[in-house]
């Protein structure tokens, strides 16, 4: 559903990316892990469009991203911070982009409470962001980046935020959302039991280039490189 050729990005005289070639299926969850500074922010970026590539494209579901303007393109993102408004309640900052689309209003209310429903947020509609504990902003923002049906959904360390133990349940939580709405998801994380967890697929990377992509259980049964078998063997 998505992908990358010859991906290499170059901010000034530093090249972050490396010719970077990927093939993303449809309705996969893939992990991109690494230490800190080799390139995943900057892959996701690119993938949704908001970046241009120095080399090489980008391809979702058969269209150039560079090619297609921000609101026809098929993809979302989720952020650490949540970047929710502070001045709205839960149910307008998950209906905010319809609204801006022109949804017809009874439509917007439906799809509205169907997706804070599947977050778990059914009786939250009128609360305001501050009201709300981290996992659930957290909520609120997979719900508005939801609510419209994008194909795939990136999301950069969503978890970061959180503390360990609404972690561990919010993983369990994507996995659910994952399952239920068959969303292609692009997950950024330097956490390797989050990848674990969480992934179909793994790609795991180190300065800026793909040293191993696999199933969690390739990648620790058959660790391609010294870098891959520490990495994944860090914190087991
Ligand atoms: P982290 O987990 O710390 O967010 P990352 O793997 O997501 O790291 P990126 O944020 O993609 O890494 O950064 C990769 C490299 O690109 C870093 O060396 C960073 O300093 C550099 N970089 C990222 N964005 C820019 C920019 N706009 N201008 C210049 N350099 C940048």
């Amino acid at each position: 559903i998505v992908e990358l050729y010859g991906v290499t990005k170059a901010f000034g005289a530093l090249t972050v990316l490396h010719d970077i070639d990927l093939n993303i299926v449809e309705g996969e969850i893939l992990t991109l892990l690494g230490p800190s500074g080799c390139g995943k922010t900057t892959l996701m970026r690119i993938i949704a469009g908001f970046e241009p590539t120095t080399h090489g494209r980008v391809i979702i579901k058969g269209a150039d991203v560079s090619n297609l303007p921000p609101d026809r393109r098929p993809v979302n993102m989720v952020f650490q911070r949540y970047a929710l408004f502070p001045h709205l309640d839960v149910f307008d900052n998950v209906a905010f982009g319809l609204r801006l689309k022109k949804w017809p209003k009874d439509r917007i209310r439906e799809v509205v409470r169907n997706m804070l429903q599947l977050v778990q947020l059914g009786d939250y509609g009128n609360r305001w962001i501050h009201e709300l504990s981290g996992g659930q902003a957290q909520r609120v923002a997979l719900a508005r980046a939801l609510v419209n049906s994008p194909s795939v959904l990136l999301l950069d360390e969503p978890l970061a935020a959180l503390d360990l133990k609404i972690r561990h349940h919010m993983l369990a939580e994507l996995k659910r959302i994952h399952q239920e709405t068959g969303t292609t998801f692009i997950y950024v994380t330097h956490d390797q039991d989050e990848a674990t967890i969480l992934s179909d697929r793994i790609v795991l990377m180190n300065g800026g280039r793909i040293e191993q992509i696999g199933t969690p259980e390739e990648m620790y049964a058959h660790p391609r490189s010294l870098f891959c078998a520490r990495f994944l063997g860090e914190t087991n």
